[in-house]
């Protein structure tokens, strides 16, 4: 017997004492625990398996790389599959953006885009700009520099002595407001405030604006309209600021073109940050991708003061290049597009049932559906209903993983990802969907929610 409940105490912690199944393997869309449990991975983790678990192409790619050499330390060696991952990489980057920075994580890809930021900005001269943009709420990772731009007041402010904060603008939540500007107008509003802090604060200070181009974990797969990125690339023009787009986790596909950014091709980004869906999984991997005008000055005046000792080794790198190789050959991000609009409309017909089913919003597979009280004024549920745990609970019981958070600041308040890996079929959307139902129901019956039948 293996049941969760008779494990004995771990060694392990993580943030909380929580106990999960232990894990065995992975097959496709589905995890299995060593009682043989199947799970659905409708989060893809936590929006990382975007190729699905144990693909066997990766695996031997891995293997092969394996048995030549693991490790190489990158000031000893160059090695051929980190040159193959960053030269592949900058084919699917938008123009200009030709030199790469391995790392091994999100985080550690955020870190590296506001460090080159600043060391170009010494490299030319501009030594006054230093504060970093972001908004509210956000998420761009969890070390001390990251967690400074992340916009999630109960993440950061134990730490904020150890800090700096930076300035935040909140994120473009029209979907909430109650005004009579139409969507584009609401989108110009949202960029604009860029511009107003950018004054207050002194433009010649500013040295880089980082957004999520479609939000992630913290605002629930939020799309700005689409007038908000052009004007916020016009207002980084204006004052010459850097914009960095931070696809940890819109990278690599999951929104139905290769980086979130794509859908925007008037507002190209100066730094990209990647991970997540980059190595799907396979490895610990991430990349900064930076234009070559930034990485030049920096390279020619002393080199960029910034590495981790893990980065760019050659098994993790085989696994990114087996990676994307998938993503191509099996046509993924076309597929997450195809996919994505199919299980949005599933989501959507949700409403018909459930009145407390708020906004559905997404791009591609990077979808999210949110839990209100009303409809109509987007009023949050009571918080003691703890929707955001009991809901993704319910859906655990029923071997269906989601993803969930509860935002304050501008968002209405419990919201779901529905993320499966992007090799997801129809038949899969279905089964998601009975089990996401399902989940609904138990959760209304017990919260005393109306569903209509
Ligand atoms: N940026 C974004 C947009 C993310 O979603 C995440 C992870 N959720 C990170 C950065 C941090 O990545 P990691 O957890 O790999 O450090």
């Amino acid at each position: 017997m293996t049941a969760t409940a008779l494990r004995p105490p771990s060694h392990l912690f993580y943030q909380t004492r929580q106990r999960r199944p232990m894990l065995d393997r992975g097959e496709g869309i589905y995890l299995y625990d060593v009682d043989g449990n199947a799970y659905l991975d409708g989060s893809s983790g936590a929006m990382v398996a975007n190729i699905g678990h144990s693909n066997p192409n990766v695996l031997n790619a891995m293997r092969r790389q394996m048995e030549k050499a693991t490790f190489g330390y990158r000031l000893h060696f160059e090695n051929e599959p980190a040159e193959r991952l960053a030269d592949e990489t900058v084919k699917r980057m938008p123009p200009g953006l030709d030199r790469v920075f391995f790392v091994s994580g999100g985080s550690e890809a955020v870190e590296s885009c506001i460090k080159l930021a600043r060391q170009y900005a010494l490299a030319v001269g501009q030594s006054e700009r230093w504060k970093v943009i972001s908004r509210f709420p956000s998420y761009h990772g969890s070390t001390l520099g990251a967690l400074s731009l992340t916009g999630m007041a109960t993440m950061s402010a134990p730490f904020a002595p150890m800090m700096r904060e930076m300035p935040k603008i909140p994120a473009p939540t029209w979907y909430l407001d109650q005004d009579d500007l139409t969507p584009e107008e609401r989108g110009l509003r949202y960029a604009n405030m860029l511009r107003d802090r950018i004054l207050q604060e002194g433009p010649q200070t500013v040295l880089a604006f980082i957004v999520e181009p479609v939000g992630g974990a913290s605002t629930g797969a939020l799309v700005a309209p689409d007038t908000y990125l052009p004007r916020i690339r016009e207002i980084c023009n204006e004052f010459g600021i850097l914009l960095i787009y931070d696809e940890v986790m819109t990278g690599a596909g999951r929104t139905g073109k290769f980086l979130g950014g794509d859908h925007w091709p008037d507002a190209p980004p100066d730094i990209v940050a990647l991970s997540k869906g980059f190595a799907a999984g396979y490895s610990p991997l991430g990349a900064m991708v930076a234009h070559r005008r930034l990485v030049e000055p920096v390279l020619n005046s002393g080199g960029f003061i910034h590495g981790y000792t893990y980065a760019g080794n050659p098994l993790a790198c085989a696994a990114g290049l087996a990676v994307l190789e998938e993503i191509d050959r099996l046509q993924l991000v076309d597929r997450a597009d195809r996919m994505g609009a199919i299980l949005k409309g599933r989501l959507e017909a949700l409403k018909q049932r459930y009145p407390f089913v708020g906004d559905v919003r997404g791009k591609g597979l990077l979808l999210a559906f949110e839990l209100v009280a009303d409809r109509d004024t987007m009023a949050p549920l009571p918080t003691e209903l703890n929707a955001y745990i009991d809901l993704v609970e319910e859906a655990y019981a029923r071997k269906l993983i989601i993803y969930s958070r509860r935002t304050r600041g501008g968002i209405a308040g419990d919201h779901f990802l529905v993320c499966p890996p992007m090799i997801i079929n129809e038949a899969q959307i279905d089964e998601i969907m009975e089990k996401l139902t399902a989940s609904l129901d138990a959760f209304a019956d017990k919260a005393g929610l109306e569903r209509l039948s």
